[in-house]
């Protein structure tokens, strides 16, 4: 006896009215909703694969807390983050898209029909699968840094940055994304200081020499962060450790984390290969993964490029899988 009544979008009932106790059944479900996930939306919603997408938790992705996107091809004067997400959910929706707001919260990817719990109490049974839940922003992992989240420690400066117009921050890192937040908040900021754990930056050339051209960034190579102090006004300082294992500190109100990232992709691991750091394993060139029938894209299963445009290939390419893959069926 069947536990749960079922609806069925595949023949074409666009709204079905649904209890959280039912089981809704569709050909295409889409999980997150960042370049990779958008644009296989599009290509599926073409292909007439009805594809349902669940926004997730940070709906449009990380491009949302990102300022300006230059090297995005076709927007040759620049496009905010948040524009270009709106901008590609629009397009998405154009063509069918059912796009919705909630978050995977569960999988069971052991048999086709593949069952994805939605926020905690909703079941869905998809046919394909396209995961492309990108990655989250790395903390240190300093116990001050815990106590100082949202009162001055962010991992976000295009969101945050503003509160600390006039002030000294801090951001650790160097790579691109620390290189970015540093001039960001360089525009906004009395003073910014860059701290490095190595004695060079990792970031590509361009942003390095945009740091170095900054007059109002210091960088601190070989720093490592000891503690972030404050009081209940939020972050007053940081203490740092340079190389010679002296103990530096510096007056700051904000703290800007840009360590790196993880891929989103703990709800699938019982389930799917993923390497040492958890980024979903897809074969070469491909976006399937060692399930049939469950493509991964963007993000959560590229380490190397991760970019909005390469992120937005492998959606394409995620959802020309799922329609040949459902087209053999
Ligand atoms: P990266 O992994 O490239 O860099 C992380 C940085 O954080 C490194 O400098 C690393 O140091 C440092 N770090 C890591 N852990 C710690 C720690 N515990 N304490 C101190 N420092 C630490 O991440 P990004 O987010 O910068 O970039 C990710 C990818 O996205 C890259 O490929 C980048 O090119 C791309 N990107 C592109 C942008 C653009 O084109 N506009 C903008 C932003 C990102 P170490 O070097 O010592 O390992």
């Amino acid at each position: 006896m069947a536990l749960f009544k079922t609806l069925d979008n595949t023949q074409g009932d666009k709204n079905p009215k649904k209890m959280d106790s039912e089981i809704e059944k569709v050909k295409c479900l889409i999980i997150g909703s960042g370049p990779a996930g958008y644009t296989a939306a599009i290509y599926a919603s073409r292909a007439n694969l009805n594809p349902v997408m669940y926004e997730g938790m940070e709906p449009g992705g990380q491009l949302t807390t990102t300022n300006d996107v230059e090297n995005f091809p076709g927007y040759s004067e620049g496009v905010t983050g948040p524009a270009m997400m709106e901008d590609l959910k629009a397009q998405a929706q154009r063509f069918g898209t059912d796009v919705r707001f909630g978050l995977a919260t569960a999988t069971d990817l052991s048999q086709r029909p593949f069952k994805v719990t939605v926020d905690g109490n909703k079941l869905i049974e998809t046919e394909s699968l396209i995961i492309a839940t990108g990655a989250t922003a790395k903390y240190l992992g300093l116990e001050s840094e815990e106590k100082f989240k949202g009162q001055g420690v962010s991992a976000c400066a295009t969101c945050d940055g503003f509160f600390y117009k006039g002030k000294d921050v801090a951001v650790v890192g160097g790579g691109d994304t620390a290189a970015e937040e540093a001039t960001y908040l360089a525009g906004i900021c009395n003073k910014v200081y860059l701290i490095i754990r190595k004695d060079y930056m990792r970031a590509s050339k361009v942003m390095v020499e945009r740091v170095m051209n900054t007059p109002n960034i210091e960088v601190l190579f070989e720093h490592k962060t000891k503690e972030i102090v404050g009081d209940m006004s939020g972050v007053t300082g940081v203490l740092l450790t340079n190389s010679k294992g002296e103990e530096v500190k510096k007056d700051i109100h904000g703290f800007f984390v840009a360590i790196g990232h993880k891929p989103n992709s703990d709800i699938f691991a019982d389930y799917l290969e993923t390497d040492e750091v958890g980024y979903i394993v897809t074969d070469p060139g491909s976006t399937k993964t060692k399930i049939e029938g469950v493509f991964a894209c963007g993000d959560v299963m590229d380490s190397h490029y991760r970019q909005a445009v390469t992120a937005a290939g492998s959606g394409c390419k995620a959802a020309i899988d799922a329609e040949r893959f459902l087209g053999a069926l």
